[in-house]
């Protein structure tokens, strides 16, 4: 699986990467919901470079413990 068909197991809207906030708006995609203990709930979002970072971890992950990758379950994690 390439690069491309990664991202495209992800929806990608305008938002701040929790990873890179400096950049500003680019495109993100919803990796994680956070319930502070104060209250309320925070959407975690993550950049194209940020997700296949993610996914390359996971993938070495998987491989060292003898299991089967999926790309795609970041925001299921
Ligand atoms: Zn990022």
């Amino acid at each position: 699986m390439d690069r491309q068909q990664v991202l495209n197991l992800y929806e990608w809207q305008m938002g701040v990467c929790f990873r890179h906030p400096a950049k500003g708006e680019v495109l993100t995609t919803h990796v994680k919901t956070i319930r502070p203990p104060a209250g309320g709930i925070q959407d975690v979002r993550a950049c194209r470079e940020c997700v296949l970072e993610m996914e390359e971890q996971r993938h070495g992950a998987a491989a060292r413990r003898g299991q089967h990758y999926q790309p795609g379950c970041l925001a299921a994690e």
